[in-house]
């Protein structure tokens, strides 16, 4: 996709597709990295925006889980208009100019130009021009190469040094190196020449990833905190190609917002003393709160002292009693969303209604063993850093925070945050029968079934420990619902999300699934809800499961023994059990749809 430089991302494309660290190419032709968060507070310091508050907001828990004081909403880019207030205007993202090895595709010359560093969508791109002086207009475009390790660093090609080295790999000094790329007609590396025409030296992209490994060290540069300096890495340097997937994977994390309405306190002054809370939490000598500061923000927003008292101690409770701490797992965590839905813990941004089973097909009761509208959810997803060649484990998030930053990163220091977004929408939320569960998944048929495929599972997301067959099933389930929702009631697919619930350990036990749409996307006005009402979910699931017993693909897919992603799913394909890329939170993985309908062990046989 190409840019325009003057309004670069969407507020959710700076978390989920371009977040800092990646590469984004631009109208005027420019490769550009987002920006780490130094960068952020400066273009979002106190005189720059005229309205702090409308981007910083809190999720407690999930800032707890991550360390971080509160989270930001990524600035979007308004102009002034004459005569209108508009708050916050004249905001860029921050942008470095990256890679900075450019190519004129005229005559092949190759530049490093060290000064292209910070990225001004003003510049003029003068300074892009090959040196050769060919083709005056026509700018040199960024490098396809960059090399990467694991440790999410990432440099430029060596092209210089690559051009220059011998048979042995060794390298052949060079008084006047001047470097230009002979592409071949194929994408054969063969074909691609690195020459100098100083020397007369040269040499192909052959083998690139072993030579690069062998002949260079990684630098350890961080580009997008401005580090150009050399630092020691001791992991393996890879060359790849600039759009690759592999060069930026984002950690992103979510919640379901919970919270406790102890007291009867308005909305709004909720909002003024969670945004105010620091400053209302500053102690004065004798160790108490500071009145002085109450009396102010009281003031400022027409707020009677004693609701800003009754609110900050409101919240000050809730920040106690907030069960999560840094090490909290990631199932600690959903337990806590699912059991505060499964028992009906209603509150402001969570409102609930649990179905009465005796209105659904009667057959339901033995599948499942609560049905739950959530008429209102808010959901917070944070971007936490990314990880460079492997996909994230879910381990390295602490470290990875650390790499957005250029200052000593603290845990729970105030000045931590995190780019984030907010939004409400709407949800159906189902368990799964549990002595019925139990029953089947000790069934040998559905052991045996998949044996073999959970075994290649283990490199993958540790978002859910000990997977089984469960969790295959309900994941599945949650696919075949999605694709019914939006075959049979027109939403874009892409538009309804999942969070699975699942865990066998007996504390934190879970077998369900949350199927929810958000912000403006369709649905969010009661749709979805009332998919979940006994006159619609009992035709939706029977069809869904109709439908599950065929696939376009067939005899080929329900005979699959691993396909999809590293071959991590049985039964399931594009034409039958896969859902978006947005909508799913295992990567389209581990889906099997004879699990629910075979007809010997399929979780819904009898239906
Ligand atoms: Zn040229
Ligand atoms: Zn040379
Ligand atoms: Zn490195
Ligand atoms: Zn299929
Ligand atoms: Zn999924």
């Amino acid at each position: 996709m190409i840019f325009n430089s003057q309004n670069i991302l969407r507020r959710g494309q700076a978390i989920y597709t371009w977040g800092i660290g990646s590469m984004i190419d631009t109208a005027d032709g420019s490769s550009l990295m987002l920006a780490g968060l130094d960068a952020w507070n400066h273009i979002m310091r106190p005189g720059q925006m005229s309205e702090p508050r409308e981007v910083r907001f809190q999720d407690l828990r999930l800032q707890k889980k991550l360390g971080v004081n509160h989270f930001k909403l990524p600035p979007e880019y308004r102009q002034n208009v004459r005569g209108q207030r508009i708050h916050n205007t004249n905001i860029r993202l921050p942008f470095v100019r990256f890679p900075l090895s450019h190519y004129c595709p005229h005559c092949g010359s190759i530049s490093i130009n060290e000064d292209l560093y910070v990225y001004d969508p003003l510049d003029n791109i003068d300074g892009l021009l090959c040196p050769n002086g060919c083709n005056k207009y026509k700018p040199m475009v960024p490098s396809r190469f960059v090399c990467i390790c694991e440790d999410g660093h990432i440099q430029d090609f060596p092209f210089t040094e690559w051009a220059h080295l011998d048979q042995n790999n060794e390298f052949v000094n060079c008084e006047n190196p001047d470097i230009k790329m002979k592409e071949g007609l194929g994408p054969d590396l063969k074909d691609i020449i690195i020459s100098c025409s100083g020397c007369g030296k040269g040499k192909s992209l052959y083998r690139m990833r072993e030579v690069i490994v062998h002949a260079f060290p990684c630098e350890g540069k961080r580009p997008w905190l401005g580090e150009m300096d050399i630092s020691h890495c001791d992991k393996d340097l890879r060359p790849t190609l600039r759009n690759a997937s592999s060069v930026h994977n984002p950690i992103i994390k979510k919640s379901i917002y919970l919270i406790n309405d102890a007291n009867d306190i308005d909305e709004r002054t909720m909002e003024i003393v969670r945004d105010w809370y620091d400053f209302l939490n500053v102690m004065d000598s004798g160790n108490e709160t500071n009145d002085r500061h109450f009396e102010e923000i009281s003031r400022r927003y027409e707020i009677p002292i004693q609701d800003l008292r009754a609110g900050f101690d409101d919240l000050n409770n809730q920040i106690q009693n907030t069960d999560v701490e840094i090490d909290t797992t990631e199932e600690d965590f959903r337990f806590l969303e699912y059991n505060a839905i499964a028992t009906e813990q209603t509150s402001r941004e969570l409102i609930l209604e649990k179905c009465n089973f005796s209105n659904y097909p009667a057959s339901f009761a033995k599948y499942f063993e609560n049905i739950t509208l959530v008429h209102r959810l808010r959901e917070t997803t944070a971007f936490c850093g990314f990880t460079r060649i492997n996909p994230p484990t879910g381990d390295e998030t602490q470290e990875k925070i650390k790499q957005l930053w250029k200052r000593p990163y603290l845990i729970n220091d105030e000045n931590n945050w995190l780019p984030a977004l907010w939004s409400r929408g709407e949800g159906i939320f189902i368990v799964l029968n549990d002595s019925f569960l139990n029953q089947w998944k000790n069934d040998n048929n559905v052991k045996n079934r998949v044996k073999n495929i959970l075994g290649r599972y283990e490199n993958y997301f540790s978002t859910f420990e000990n997977i089984d067959h469960t969790f295959m099933a309900i994941h599945t389930l949650s696919h075949i619902l999605i694709n019914q929702i939006s075959y049979e009631c027109g939403y874009g697919s892409a538009s309804i999300k999942e969070r699975i619930y699942f865990s066998p350990n007996p504390e934190n036990k879970m077998a369900g699934l949350l199927l929810y749409t958000t912000g403006d996307s369709e649905g969010s006005m009661g749709g979805l809800v009332r998919l979940g009402k006994p006159e619609y979910f009992g035709d939706i699931l029977m069809n869904a499961i109709d439908n599950a017993k065929w696939c376009s693909a067939d005899p080929v897919c329900i005979e699959s023994e691993g396909q999809g992603i590293d071959g991590t799913n049985l039964a399931a394909c594009h034409n039958c059990s896969l859902v978006s890329e947005t909508s799913c939170e295992c990567g389209n993985r581990l889906l099997d749809r004879s699990l629910l309908i075979n007809d010997k062990y399929g979780f819904f046989r009898g239906l």
